[in-house]
């Protein structure tokens, strides 16, 4: 159902009044919304680039959600345009997750007419959003078009003084508004008052591909969101060791691939069955190395996959003496065997701070599930805090024998999924 006429009392003075979509129950949604993306505006020749992911992503993660719509663009602008009734809260939700977005602008779109008309599209939308307001506010005008035969400092205050007769409780601030009307006068004229944070970053598929360790901790997926949400594309693996390591386990790491693919789009997830890597390393080399030396086997069948797929990076959720395994030695032991760059964005974080964003993203309670990871079982009383490369290399020597065939049997034996959102 439209909003009605008999609802507005500028409405006599309007005829086409599809700017809300109004549900029956008394509450107004928006019938437009007004995409604001900061860094990618200034890409120069890339733009277009840029701004086509972005619509991509938009159109994507709106599938989701109830409604028809229609995304438009004009210089500098995306406009998100819905058809009939939608779920206004989950749109928001979902254009919440898009990185790239900046801000989310609940928006009127009508037809840019004349002065007079601007007048009476302003007083309806006060109206609308704001009756009875006693908030201060500022009108801030802009036109693309300078043939208008108005300037923004004529237009502001030919509509603050039209509102301000209409509205005598309110009044005019215009260092700290409570209320910010923005008024843009393009090829259509465009209203708006509110801006909702967007996630920000860059639309994912601008920047290349990277291979993410993901495992069932905290960690790991944080690490996945935060690269992302550069613009770039995961793919995942997982090193699973039954029946040491249970389906459950499993499932968990599958179920924290989801959460990230909400903003990230759908991962490729490998699982590797790593048990008679694990089990070979525990027989044949010292037990506090055992860490380190499958982090390095874990390392170098992730880049395999990385190479095989075309990923220019490995993600972990490393950060420095975090545990045993992270202290800058460690670190470096690990890094030796990889040729690829490895991102390690959560390097300089608090566990606290990583927690943190665990919680907004909503993996957390997820990763804190308490099914077993395949490092705890393994891992040794006192495992090396300052592993010196040369044992390390050592110890690996006494592998030799079958550590070949048991990676190229990891390799061939790895299930990949399609992780969707
Ligand atoms: P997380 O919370 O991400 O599990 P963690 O604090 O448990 O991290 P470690 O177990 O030392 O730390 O792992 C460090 C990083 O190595 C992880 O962030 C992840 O990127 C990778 N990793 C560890 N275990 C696995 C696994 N079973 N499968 C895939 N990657 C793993
Ligand atoms: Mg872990």
């Amino acid at each position: 159902m439209r909003h009605s006429h008999s609802y507005c009392r500028f409405c006599d003075a309007i005829d086409d009044f599809d700017r809300f979509i109004y549900t029956g129950k008394g509450a107004l949604k928006f019938q437009a919304f007004l995409i604001k993306y900061g860094e990618i505006a200034i890409k120069g020749k890339n733009r277009h680039v840029f701004e086509e992911a972005l619509i991509r992503n938009i159109s994507h993660a709106l599938t989701h959600v109830e409604g028809e719509f229609e995304i438009t663009t004009e210089r500098g602008r995306i406009y998100i345009t819905a058809a009939g009734d939608y779920d206004y809260e989950e749109t928001v939700e979902a254009l919440k997750k898009v990185f790239g977005i900046v801000g989310i602008c609940p928006m009127w779109q009508v037809d840019l007419v004349d002065m007079q008309q601007i007048r009476r599209d302003v007083l309806a939308y006060m109206e609308a959003v704001y009756p009875d307001s006693s908030k201060s506010f500022k009108v801030f005008a802009r036109r693309a078009d300078k043939s208008f035969p108005f300037n923004s400092q004529e237009i502001n205050a030919e509509l603050g003084g039209a509102i301000l007769g209409a509205y005598p409780k309110m009044r005019v601030d215009v260092h700290n508004p409570e209320i910010l009307l923005n008024v843009e006068l393009r090829n259509r004229l465009n209203i708006y008052s509110e801006t909702i944070p967007g996630p920000g970053g860059m639309p994912v598929g601008t920047a290349g591909k990277a291979m993410l360790l993901l495992s069932g901790g905290i960690d790991s997926p944080v690490a996945g969101y935060m690269i992302a949400k550069r613009g770039v594309t995961i793919e995942a693996t997982y090193f699973h060791a039954p029946p040491y390591t249970s389906e459950r386990a499993k499932q968990k790491v599958v179920d924290l691939a989801k959460i990230v693919a909400r903003y990230s789009g759908p991962i490729r997830l490998n699982i590797v069955n790593f048990t008679d890597i694990q089990l070979y390393i525990y027989d044949k080399c010292p037990h506090d190395e055992l860490t380190i030396i499958m982090r390095r086997y874990m390392m170098k069948i992730a880049e395999h996959f990385a190479q095989e797929t075309g990923c220019l990076g490995l993600i972990t959720g490393e950060s420095i003496g975090q545990v045993a395994s992270q202290t800058m030695k460690s670190l470096a032991a690990t890094n030796e065997v990889c040729t690829m760059p490895v991102y390690r964005p959560l390097i300089a974080f608090d566990k606290n701070d990583i927690i943190e964003i665990s919680e907004k993203i909503d993996t957390y309670e997820t990763s804190i599930l308490p099914y077993e990871d395949c490092c705890t079982i393994f891992v040794a009383k006192h495992p090396v805090t300052k592993p010196n490369l040369n044992v390390i290399h050592r110890s690996e020597k006494k592998l030799s024998e079958k550590i070949d065939e048991l990676v190229e049997t990891a390799i061939r034996t790895t299930e990949t999924v399609e992780v969707r959102p």
